[in-house]
């Protein structure tokens, strides 16, 4: 009989392994100089036909019989069969050798088909078994007669003890081998099946010999039929256990890699379940293909082409079914590849803004929940809520493409300006957060200031430097504070980081909170005395003719006694929706007032009323302006918006403002050059003059660089056939610098403040015709303050 552990793989044999094969082959040499040193004790029964003995061992130990077991299979063949029938027939020593020679002959014959090591053992396991059937004979019967009830029990004992030698010690060496309990190896699914299949030899073997020396020659055809159908049986078995085994191999690793949650983890593995699947030739994963004495399977690992390769098994049909078994794991494990890859990737765009790869609301959200559960160290951590200061203008001004480069140099920044543990995420728009999660005290502010520095430098986008700013709202983590707590307090932080003319940082606090309910009382307010709203004007002054060529409509709110900045409630109005409301009034109070300011003024005087972008919008718009064209008589009626309202290109935008203009009112663009002043669209829209901004006059007087820029822009309004005011004049000197660079108008406090509708009437009664003069002279003119 021919055992050999298959189930192996491993790279390097156990040690205890290599102690049961060591002592297998010292008891087998032992035993073989046993064997063949006994003095024949019957007859020698010689013949010429005992040559064939040995190429019968070799037949046999060439077709196994390859048995299930629950890891890798199990070898069994027949040719213990083969020892019986000497045993029985020739006297020991001749039984012994021929036998030994056959099985040594049969394992050295057909190297590839197992390992080294296996065969080895199976060499010192045959005499080592073969002695023990031996020495029951001997002691037993030692003149064999075969056909009595005593010789078949005898060699039934024999063939026995054969078994259970030859069993036992390949369990053993298997189980050292794999590291597994001996006993429970002894009596695995496959052992009853190797009795059985031994029995069977042992009884064609009993047989033959019955045969041999009743009958003729001849007769002995009659003893071949069992053994070729158990030999042709025995292929069939192994064919089958070992597809059916690698079948199940697949099944497991099928289950296993389901269950691979961390792609590092998938080349190990795959690595472990290709031993598995392959049970012998160590399988590798390299670059690659295999080579005429290996099979393989091609595997798409990571992106880089690999090849899953191990040696060839010289077992017939094994090639194929290696190779197939090797290609279906292969695609077992691409894919788990893909599973994997699509998890990350859903994982991925669940929690990250997809245009800057920074986290989004939900894990900033999450990981602030986890924060401030731990009591963290005063001042270390908690969170940022940064909002660019004019982000709006730089998407209108340069196109949205712009916009989102800007915005993933802003991510860069932010990440760059954050800790290594902090969380940066995009919230929407223009608003970032960075969830600072230091444990050093101060670090928080020192984060806020790092994160505002570094927005505050100029952005290069290929050709064009941006800058627009951030305001920084900052809250701590306190323990027991939930993120909404959180979030709310960094918001009110950053609304009064805007409040505090943004770009700077704001950290909470609970005045803050007081401010926040004295703005949403204020706004009550304001929406209850709409109707309370009082309109001032302040003079525009024709250079040429020194004149008053019109005034500016500016709205004014008392608020508890107090006179509120319309940089504070218009802003507020413009926040709340109330600015529509707000613009109605103005516009009808102006309307009203308009005769009376052309009777003061003995003529009609051109009138300026303030818009918000929200008041395109507004469906009584169209109506009030063309009142207020009416009411301006031969005058113009202007209206002022910011470029910020302009520049939104958006068509439902350019037609209002069409809509607008098609009343008759003119268009005026305020506050230029404080924001973005692009060219382009001066010549696209139905502008009639622009109104450089406060921040621009002054210095004019001083600076040449400003000088520089005044005349530039008024020379190419000039080109363009556009009306160019200078607005906030202050002093004689801008006065005289504005008019050398060319405005043909100007307004500012060295001509008159805004004023009441009485006080204004009565500044165009009296210097209607001369207040430039007036002024230049220093005369008496009636102001209101
Ligand atoms: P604006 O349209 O640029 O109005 C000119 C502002 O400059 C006025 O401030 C005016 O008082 C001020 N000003 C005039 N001359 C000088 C000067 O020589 N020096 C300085 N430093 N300032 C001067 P005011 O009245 O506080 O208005 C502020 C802003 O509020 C306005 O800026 C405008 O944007 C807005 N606003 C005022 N009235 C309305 C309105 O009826 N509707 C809308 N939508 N916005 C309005
Ligand atoms: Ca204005
Ligand atoms: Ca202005």
């Amino acid at each position: 009989m021919d055992r050999a552990p298959l189930a192996a793989g491993r790279p390097h044999l156990l040690a205890p392994a290599r102690l049961v094969l060591l002592g297998t082959m010292a008891t087998g040499t032992l035993a073989a100089t046993a064997l063949l040193g006994r003095s024949p004790e019957v007859t020698p029964h010689r013949s010429p036909w005992l040559l064939v003995a040995p190429l019968v061992v070799v037949v046999l130990v060439f077709l196994p019989f390859q048995l299930p077991r629950s890891s890798g299979g199990v070898v069994v063949s027949l040719e213990s069969g083969v020892l019986v029938y000497l045993l029985l027939t020739v006297d020991t020593r001749t039984a012994a050798a021929l036998w030994l020679a056959g099985v040594a002959l049969g394992q050295v014959s057909f190297p590839g088909r197992r390992a080294l090591r296996h065969r080895v053992f199976n060499i010192a396991l045959a005499p080592v078994a073969g002695l023990t059937a031996a020495v029951v004979v001997e002691l037993l019967d030692p003149q064999p007669r075969a056909a009595s009830p005593a010789g078949l029990a005898v060699t039934a004992l024999a063939l026995g003890a054969f078994v259970v030698v030859d069993l036992g010690l390949s369990a053993l060496m298997l189980s050292r081998e794999l590291g597994t309990p001996w006993l429970p190896e002894v009596w695995q699914s496959y052992a009853g099946l190797a009795v059985l299949i031994l029995s069977c030899a042992g009884c064609i073997a009993y047989q033959a010999v019955l045969v041999t020396g009743l009958l003729p020659g001849w007769a002995l055809a009659v003893v071949l039929a069992p053994l070729v159908a158990l030999l042709v049986l025995g292929q069939g078995l192994a064919t089958s256990s070992r597809g059916h085994w690698r079948a199940a191999q697949l099944y497991e690793a099928a289950t296993t890699l389901a269950a691979v949650s961390d792609p590092a983890e998938l080349e190990p593995t795959a690595l472990r379940l290709a031993r598995r699947v392959m049970d012998h030739g160590s399988p590798v994963l390299r670059p690659e293909p295999p080579a005429p004495d290996e099979v393989g399977a091609p595997l798409r690992l990571d992106g880089s082409q690999q090849w899953l390769v191990a040696r060839s098994d010289h077992r017939p049909g094994a090639r194929t079914g290696d190779t197939r078994s090797l290609a279906g794991l292969c695609a077992l494990v691409e894919q788990a590849q893909t599973r994997l890859q699509r998890s990350a990737d859903l994982l991925h765009t669940a929690s990250h803004d997809p245009l800057t790869g920074l986290a989004n609301r939900r894990v900033l959200l999450e990981r602030a929940a986890t924060a401030c559960g731990v009591r963290p160290t005063p001042g270390a951590a908690g969170l940022l809520l940064v909002d660019l200061d004019d982000f709006k203008g730089v998407n209108d001004t340069f196109g949205h493409s712009t916009g989102d480069l800007y915005l993933r140099e802003v991510a860069q920044r932010l990440r760059a300006a954050a800790g290594p543990d902090d969380v940066v995420a995009r919230l929407g728009g223009d608003e970032f957060a960075v969830l600072v999660l230091d444990r050093r005290a101060g670090a928080l502010t020192a984060t806020a200031q790092r994160v505002l520095a570094a927005l505050h430098r100029d952005v290069v986008l290929g050709e064009l430097l941006v800058s627009v700013g951030a305001s920084v709202g900052v809250t701590e983590c306190a323990p027991g504070d939930d993120t909404t707590i959180l979030l709310t307090q960094a918001d009110v932080a950053l609304y009064a980081a805007k409040q505090r003319g943004k770009g700077v940082v704001a950290v909470f606090d609970e005045a803050m909170l007081a401010e926040g309910a004295r703005r949403v009382r204020m706004l009550a307010e304001l929406r209850a005395g709409i109707d309370d709203l009082q309109v001032e004007y302040q003079a525009v002054v024709d250079f040429s003719s020194g004149r008053i060529d019109g005034c500016e409509a500016l709205v004014r709110w008392t608020h508890e006694g107090v006179a509120v900045p319309p940089s504070v409630f218009v802003a507020l109005a413009e926040e709340s929706g109330l600015i529509v409301a707000l613009g109605r009034r103005v516009l009808e109070q102006v309307v009203s007032d308009m005769p009376l300011l052309h009777a003061a003024a003995g003529r009609d005087i051109s009138m300026s009323v303030n818009l918000s972008a929200r008041q395109l919008r507004d469906p009584l718009l169209v109506e009030l302006v063309g009142a207020g064209v009416r009411a301006a008589g031969g005058a113009a009626f202007l209206l002022e918006m910011t470029e910020r309202v302009l520049i939104e290109d958006d068509v439902a935008t350019l037609a209002a403002v069409q809509g607008l203009v098609d009343t008759g009112a003119r268009l005026v663009l305020d506050d230029f050059g404080a924001g973005y002043s692009a060219i382009g669209y001066l010549r696209r829209l139905p502008i009639h003059g622009i109104k450089l901004d406060r921040t621009v006059v002054e210095g004019t007087d001083v600076l040449p660089r400003r000088r520089a820029l005044v005349a530039g822009l008024v020379a190419l309004c000039g080109t363009m056939d556009i009306s160019a005011l200078a607005e906030g004049v202050e002093t004689d000197a801008e006065w005289a610098a504005v008019v050398e660079l060319g405005c043909a108008l100007g307004q500012g406090f060295v001509f008159s403040r805004p004023q009441p509708l009485a006080e204004f009437a009565l500044l165009l009664r009296t210097h209607g015709e001369d207040l430039a003069a007036a002024r230049a002279t220093n005369a008496p003119v009636p102001t209101s303050r």
